[in-house]
């Protein structure tokens, strides 16, 4: 089963409400897609968000890594040698994580239909469903609460709540929502770097000393500082996730050396796709690290690439991939279920998309 052909489009999705974090403010989805044909007539699908605040990459910047570096580098090639392409994919362009994802994704769809199996059965088949979370975007207080109890009443029970832009506001929003929506529902905080080491002990402490009973607290300072991702997490009993500090195998390494986090968020954007992905899961693993399966704002297509992989491991025990539920419409049927916070793998070949 040979690689024939690597084309590219855009996959376009509008959001039901505004994705605001302390990064930036999105209305639409405007993402790269991408098809990988094989010389038996079947079709590999993938995705990649250009996120330009977090990854770098633009629709320009991956359309050229896909098309010029990409493509020349793994054409022809057989499908069951997927480690042979994984590797060619890692080494024909520095960086560049998105591009790799949506053709890593595309590839993995190809040698799953390749053995008739589900992707996630291929890659260790640990579970058949999720328990997604639902993003609260940053606002004001009250629109925070109001979007929060919008989402338990939809049936939700586990709120990823984004704060980092006021940090003194932040507090009086995370404990709004607590208050709000009661004690049985489980609150996720993710600062997206916006505080400083001595801001997120400050505010993560507080929330502890008020009995706010928050699961983990999201990348609180800014990427690069790996010693204050370490203090903050020396100096709070919250369990810190890091997110956008950790890209590939290498950064979970160094950040599980200094002890700078007690939990990993991988997504697929961040790794440059499910091979390099399942590296940070194993080394996260053996060294009793918990992961979080994430995703950019993504449509159907990748987010249940991630689906599948995260079904697939056993130490991938937090959910958000909520990219789905906030799009108006999904650009592909098939594949994994979307059900409220439910993610309800399907028995079809490779990813599963209906074509
Ligand atoms: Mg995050």
């Amino acid at each position: 089963m040979k690689i024939t052909d690597i084309q590219v489009g855009v996959v376009e999705a509008p959001l039901i409400t505004p994705f605001k974090t302390a990064l930036r403010t999105v209305d639409s989805i405007r993402n790269i897609s991408i098809t990988v044909y094989a010389d038996n007539g079947q079709i590999g699908l993938g995705e990649a968000a250009p996120t330009a605040v977090i990854t770098g990459e633009t629709h320009a910047s991956i359309r050229e890594a896909i098309m010029e570096y990409i493509k020349p580098a793994i054409i022809g090639m057989e499908i069951e040698d997927i480690a042979q392409i994984m590797e060619r994919l890692e080494k024909c362009i520095y960086k560049n994580t998105s591009a790799k994802a949506a053709v890593d994704m595309a590839i993995y769809d190809l040698y799953a239909k390749r053995y008739n199996a589900p992707l996630f059965k291929i890659l260790g088949g640990y579970r058949k469903a999720l328990i997604t979370d639902i993003t609260i975007s940053v606002n004001g207080v009250n629109e925070m609460v109001k979007d929060s109890l919008i989402a338990v009443e939809r049936g939700f029970n586990i709120l990823k709540v984004k704060v980092g832009k006021d940090p003194i506001g932040d507090i009086e929003r995370v404990k709004a929502i607590r208050e709000a929506v009661g004690p049985n529902v489980t609150l996720r905080v993710d600062a997206n770097q916006g505080w400083t080491p001595k801001q997120a002990v400050r505010i993560i402490g507080t929330l502890e000393d008020a009995d706010m009973n928050i699961e983990l607290v999201e990348q609180p300072v800014h990427y690069s500082d790996i010693e204050g991702m370490r203090y903050v997490t020396a100096n709070t009993m919250t369990h810190i996730l890091a997110d956008e500090s950790v890209f590939s195998p290498k950064d979970a390494l160094t950040l599980i050396e200094k002890r700078a986090a007690d939990l990993i968020n991988i997504k697929l954007m961040k790794t440059g796709g499910i091979y390099q992905a399942q590296k940070i899961v194993h080394i996260a693993e053996a060294n009793g690290i918990e992961c979080m399966i994430g995703c950019m704002l993504e449509t159907k297509i990748s987010v249940s690439a991630a689906a599948h992989f995260a079904a697939s491991q056993k130490n991938i025990t937090m959910i958000d991939l909520d990219g789905p539920l906030l799009c108006m419409n999904d650009p592909v049927t098939g594949g994994p279920a979307f059900d409220g916070q439910v993610i309800k793998m399907s028995s079809e070949p490779g990813i599963g998309f209906s074509l």
